[in-house]
């Protein structure tokens, strides 16, 4: 059965590690009728969650794709929001690629000194994303998979569904075509689109994208965590791109 009900994905930060063009780092906030979640919480999403007007107490899952500091280094803002602002009524989950517990802590613990212990933390309830093994993440489903990316440590492109809607989330990576496979049918294909040309480093360059637009069978594509190169052509990429506070229905 189709669903009728609207789903939206804000864009509380669309840029890359760097902060290219002054945009924020890796945030996008779900929000359905009962459920709030973010894919992504680099170190700026708490603030532009703020700014966006949600109260973080509504948040009930982060789902990370990968354990780079642009994409995770925001939760430490928020336990310290949960532990000195609003106590949580319910454990925040977090979800993500394997290590994702151990490093969170840790970086709680440097940046707080706190972490280890679990008094010392929010109640939050961790489960760990295996590449292509489904999980129910607090009643949102999860289908993750592993992206080209890192080499030291898994990297994930996750598929999100959610009261009927689906949204593909590349994560972090290099183009693939695994990407292809993942993202036919489903309503938002949020890709990440760091460089224009192809340059070293793991991720998505334009040519790469373009060279394939007509085999992305998706409703919606988004481009994202975009680099210097990309915004200097910004007016001539022909996908939407995304923007820090743009809201999209799907
Ligand atoms: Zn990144
Ligand atoms: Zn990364």
């Amino acid at each position: 059965m189709l669903s009728t009900i609207t789903m939206k994905l804000h864009i509380l930060g669309c840029g890359d590690a760097f902060g290219s063009g002054g945009r924020n780092q890796s945030g996008y906030l779900v929000e359905a009728d009962d459920k709030l979640f973010l894919l992504d919480c680099g170190p700026t999403t708490l603030l532009a969650l703020k700014r966006a007007g949600f109260d973080p107490q509504r948040l009930d899952a982060i789902l990370l794709s990968h354990l780079h500091g642009d994409h995770f280094g925001g939760i430490a803002f928020f336990f310290l929001e949960y532990l000195y602002i609003q106590p949580r009524l319910e454990p925040l989950v977090i979800a993500g690629p394997p290590g994702t517990e151990f490093k969170v802590r840790a970086l709680f613990q440097l940046m707080y000194g706190g972490g280890t212990d679990d008094k010392e933390i929010p109640p939050t309830r961790f489960v760990v994303l295996q590449p292509d093994e489904p999980a129910d993440v607090n009643g949102i489903a999860v289908a993750p998979f592993r992206v080209p990316h890192q080499s030291d440590a898994v990297s994930l492109g996750l598929k999100v569904t959610y009261d009927g809607k689906r949204i593909l989330f590349s994560g972090d990576s290099l183009w693939t075509e695994s990407l292809i496979e993942h993202a036919r049918g489903v309503d938002l294909f949020l890709c990440e689109c760091s460089f224009y040309r192809q340059q070293p480093g793991m991720h998505v360059n334009y040519q790469a994208l373009t060279a394939n637009l007509d085999r992305l069978h998706c409703k919606q594509l988004l481009l994202t965590h975009l680099g210097e190169e990309m915004l200097l052509n910004r007016n001539e990429l022909s996908p939407q791109v995304a923007e820090d506070g743009m809201v999209i229905e799907i």
